[in-house]
């Protein structure tokens, strides 16, 4: 039986969607695999490795340490690789996140190994498994397969449907003391610039705007619409560098990748790099006056018309629907 660990992310206590979409990723790669839950942080990770044995893991291995209070390269990249040297698995799976996509390199350079990132699906093929990722900023998709070594993969967030939860599974958690030293970065204070709602990158609904919404003004109606549907709010870059909005919320080429269920897109002209970070969303929503916009090309339903009359009336209509 092969061993799979599953490296899981949290964010301000509380695991984050992807590490159960890791546990689903790793019984593809292996349906019979055992699966190793990571679980890192400074302290009260008891009740998230439960949660990781409640979503498929067969055991669960906790590290608390002053150095994981925030994350850092030098910190979890020692815990990671010793919780590795020690289980030897023949797998590792872990979320595609700003995180991931720091540490995964460095530990497959420290293992002499190498890594398929961003993955969006897993195939069984003839005895093989598969690994489907986007490339040329998604006009593309490539399948990898692993013959030599690990198997070492990122997965992207909601793309592998995390498996139904069971309150009733058990599973061996154990907490390992690890000796982490000699950290070069000291994390001071972490500064959140996004808003504190809905994690953009793992949200199940987006509501984007563009230079089309013209101010910073202008994007308080594209927050009211994402409260009524607990969405989270993103934009273009055209809306970044306008200075309607922060950086953070960037999605595309050079932002966030999402793929949410729906994808709203308020003022946005459908630029190859923005497409680039959403034209995997499964439903696609266009609000532009220019009929021949680009966004149109990809949205399942495009509403032309002036974005200031088209967004109170979809508030109004989202609010009607909830009473
Ligand atoms: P515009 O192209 O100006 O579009 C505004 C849209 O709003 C228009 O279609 C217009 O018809 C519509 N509009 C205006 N007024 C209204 C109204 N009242 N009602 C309804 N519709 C209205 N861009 C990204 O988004 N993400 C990236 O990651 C990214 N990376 C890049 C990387 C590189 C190397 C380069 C060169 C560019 C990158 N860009 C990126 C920029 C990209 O090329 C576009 O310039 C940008 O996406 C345009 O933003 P926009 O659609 O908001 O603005």
């Amino acid at each position: 039986m092969s061993k799979i660990l599953v490296i899981a992310e949290g964010k301000d206590g509380v695991l984050r969607n992807v590490s159960f979409e890791a546990i689903a990723a790793a019984k593809q790669i292996d349906h019979d695999a055992e699966i190793v839950g990571v679980v890192l942080g400074k302290e009260q990770l008891e009740e998230q490795a439960e949660q990781l044995v409640h979503y498929g893991a067969d055991r669960v291995i906790v590290v608390q340490h002053e150095e994981l209070k925030a994350y850092t390269s030098e910190g979890y990249g020692q815990a990671v690789l010793s919780i590795i040297s020690e289980e030897a698995p023949d797998g590792i799976v872990m979320g595609h996140t700003s995180i991931g996509k720091d540490l995964t390199p460095k530990i497959a350079t420290k293992l002499d190994t190498g890594l398929v990132s961003d993955v969006i699906e897993i195939q069984q093929n003839e005895g093989r498994t598969e690994f489907i990722r986007p490339i040329y900023s998604g006009k593309a998709f490539e399948r990898k397969t692993i013959t030599d070594g690990i198997t070492f993969v990122t997965i992207r967030p909601n793309n592998i449907a995390a498996l139904e939860p069971d309150t009733s599974r058990n599973g061996e958690i154990t907490t390992k003391d690890i000796d982490i030293k000699n950290i070069r970065t000291i994390v001071k204070e972490v500064v959140r610039k996004a808003s504190e709602g809905v994690d953009l990158s793992e949200a199940k609904v987006v509501v984007a705007g563009g230079r089309g919404v013209k101010s910073e003004g202008g994007f308080k109606e594209l927050y009211e619409l994402a409260d009524v549907l607990g969405a989270a709010v993103g934009a273009s870059r055209g809306a970044c560098d306008a200075g309607y909005c922060d950086y953070s919320l960037q999605i595309g080429q050079t932002g966030k990748v999402v793929t949410p269920d729906l994808y709203i897109a308020v003022g946005i002209s459908g630029a190859i790099q923005h497409l680039a970070g959403m034209s995997h969303s499964k439903v696609i929503v266009a609000i532009n006056k220019d009929p021949e916009s680009n966004i149109f090309a990809v949205a399942d339903y495009g509403i032309v018309g002036d974005l200031f009359e088209v967004l109170p009336l979809l508030v109004e209509e989202f609010k009607a629907l909830k009473n």
